[in-house]
């Protein structure tokens, strides 16, 4: 019997054979990939990795789809699960204990309670992945690709830009899934970007604050900046005159150069 589906865990499992198809198929596997799954819930898009991938790794927190998962795959030896919090693992240990290449693809069809909290971890632990496949909610998606004057544009989406490159792919309808969610899905596309930034909670304490209150003016957030941060900024107008921004605009308007500017400055 099929475990059923708790919606304290955001289980909506995924069911229209098309949509699993698709996000196979976004992956471009072969069997010298090693594929993380974040969540495989009753194992839909796990039977079709297990097929294309040289080794399937799936981190699911649910003490009945565990069994379940190891019951099911029992016989595809490139199958582990790893029963986690995928909040709490660190993939890079998973990497040096499981995984032969440490360039994994990883996969995930995410609750969508613990989206926000997932990708800022993915985005710490980002070099353990060659990419990332996502399916969030599709407000999610829009945030993170939100565009600088968008007002979906926020804090997020400027750590993922930072970080990632990002690219919707194609929307999900609720139907595609039992039990039917109330919103739609969407896809996306995540790479690692060559460049670093140094001081990495610098920076995100830097547009934490740009963004503390989405209606003020940057000039009046970075006026009631952390004091540790004002430290670094001295003088919020200077600061803001010095990076070429004018002081009446709004955090989301900015561009990714225009905060890594900003941030270049930080004494
Ligand atoms: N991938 C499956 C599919 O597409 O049908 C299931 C997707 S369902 C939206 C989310 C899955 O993530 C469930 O299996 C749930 O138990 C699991 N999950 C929820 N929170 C988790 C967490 N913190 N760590 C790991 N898995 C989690």
């Amino acid at each position: 019997m099929k475990p059923f589906a708790k919606k304290s865990l955001g289980q909506n499992f995924l069911v229209d054979s098309n949509y699993i198809e698709k996000i196979v198929a976004v992956l471009s596997l072969s069997q010298e990939d090693t594929v993380i799954e974040i969540g495989p819930g009753r194992g839909a898009l796990t039977e079709k990795l297990v097929e294309k991938a040289g080794k399937v790794i799936a981190v699911e927190i649910d003490n009945y789809l565990v069994p379940f998962l190891e019951d099911k795959f029992s016989q595809n030896n490139n199958f582990s699960v790893v029963h986690e919090d995928a909040l709490q693992i660190d993939f890079r240990a998973i990497n040096n204990s499981q995984l032969t290449i440490n360039n994994g693809k990883l996969v995930a069809n995410l609750p969508y309670y613990i989206s926000t909290a997932i990708l800022q971890r993915l985005i710490e632990q980002r070099k353990c992945f060659s990419g990332m496949v996502l399916m969030l909610q599709r407000e999610v998606v829009e945030r993170i690709t939100a565009e600088p004057g968008n007002s979906e544009r926020g804090f997020l989406t400027v750590l993922v830009e930072a970080y990632m490159s990002a690219q919707k792919l194609f929307d999900v309808p609720p139907e595609a899934f039992r039990p039917a969610p109330k919103v739609w899905s969407a896809v996306v596309r995540l790479e690692p970007k060559a460049i670093d930034i140094a001081d990495e909670k610098l920076f995100r304490e830097l547009i934490s604050a740009g963004f503390a209150y989405k209606r003020k003016t940057i000039l009046n957030n970075f006026k009631n900046a952390p004091q540790k941060l004002k430290e670094r900024t001295g003088d919020a107008e200077k600061f803001l005159e010095t990076g070429d921004i004018d002081p009446r605009r709004r955090a989301e308007t900015l561009s990714f150069e225009e905060w890594l500017e900003l941030y270049k400055m930080l004494k």
